[in-house]
């Protein structure tokens, strides 16, 4: 009896999905309800979620209460905010500085830049430079205190990450166990579709889908934002030792149990390269990322990359998946 009435449970749910523009994005949402007027209401509050993070962590809103704190030498946060900015300083101390919230100056920059299809001359990067720095500010108790004035944060490489998980916070809430957020190279999901093993998530640059239940996957690199100048072309993911965007061309995934995670270790690793990357890969629990190193189509995955996802079509890929193995 009660197996028979699990089972009229499960078939009672149905697949929903809905799509809102927020974060400069498109954030889409796939859920399982019981019927349409549960969807919605979930997709509602959902949304509405996202819309609230928007509201705080935007860089390019004036009202933001991102904007405002770094107006004033020191400032209390919001539970969001507070969240956010010492997930930023963990991966700057963890990355000596590769991840770095405070590069708003320098992405200010880079986006006129694009604009302007010029680089900024060396005077006005190294003024930029001068105001941003993740040692330049420091967090105590729930507030943040900045050593110099007219620093701008820009937390665009972990808010999508972060927003996807307080997303599936809310459906979980109202009852919804099995979802699944994706705002653009960002995705996360709860509990598998009701009778399958997992998610499936294909990524393009990955010829063997991977099957996740309750984690995160997150994709950075220069593919989608670029701009070339004398024939160089500069990613939108700074290099905070230069200012500029990165001219190396990776692709990296990361998979972990939550967004903020994997997209801010994503772009984190985009910066640290190959090499440091794997490195600091290797030293989380429960993540694991591919490198996808552009212009030789070579693929690298750290340890705990599922071994049913890894790719096997190109030589180099399985070449460099043996030695990667260690005993
Ligand atoms: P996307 O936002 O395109 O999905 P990412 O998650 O990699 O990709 O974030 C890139 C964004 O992060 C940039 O547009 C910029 O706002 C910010 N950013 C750029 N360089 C860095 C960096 N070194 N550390 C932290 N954030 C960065
Ligand atoms: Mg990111």
């Amino acid at each position: 009896m009660s197996s028979k009435l699990f089972f009229l449970a499960i078939a009672a749910l149905h697949p929903y999905e809905a799509v809102e523009p927020h974060m400069g994005t498109l954030f889409s949402i796939k859920l399982y309800a019981g019927d349409e007027k549960s969807a919605k209401q979930a997709f509602q509050a959902a949304f509405a979620r996202i819309a609230q993070l928007d509201e705080t962590l935007s860089d390019y809103k004036a009202e933001s209460e991102l904007t405002r704190v770094t107006l004033s030498s020191r400032a209390a946060l919001s539970g969001d905010l507070f969240t956010v900015l010492s997930k930023g300083q963990w991966l700057s101390a963890q990355t000596d500085g590769a991840f770095d919230v405070t590069l708003g100056p320098l992405t200010h920059l880079w986006r006129q830049a694009r604009r302007a299809h010029q680089l900024p001359s060396a005077e006005v990067l190294q003024e930029a430079l001068s105001r941003s720095g993740f040692r330049k500010m420091h967090m105590d108790g729930q507030s943040v205190r900045f050593d110099v004035s007219g620093m701008q944060l820009d937390v665009g490489g972990i808010a999508k990450g972060y927003a996807a998980d307080e997303a599936l916070a809310v459906l979980s809430k109202l009852g919804i166990k099995s979802a699944l957020v994706v705002a653009s190279g960002d995705l996360a999901f709860s509990d598998a579709p009701p009778g399958e093993e997992g998610w499936k998530v294909a990524i393009e640059a990955l010829d063997r889908p991977l099957l996740l239940t309750n984690a995160a996957v997150s994709t950075s690199g220069s593919a989608e934002q670029n701009f070339v100048v004398n024939g160089v072309r500069y990613s939108h993911i700074i290099d905070p030792k230069t200012g500029l965007g990165l001219t190396t061309s990776v692709t990296t995934t990361v998979i972990a149990p939550h967004g903020i995670d994997a997209d801010g270790m994503a772009t984190a690793i985009n910066v640290l390269g190959l090499e440091r990357g794997l490195a600091f890969i290797e030293k989380q629990s429960g993540v694991a990322a591919a490198f996808l190193i552009d212009q030789e189509r070579r693929v690298v995955f750290s340890n705990r990359w599922p071994v049913a996802a890894r790719s096997t079509s190109t030589p180099a890929t399985d070449r460099l998946r043996r030695s990667e193995r260690r005993p």
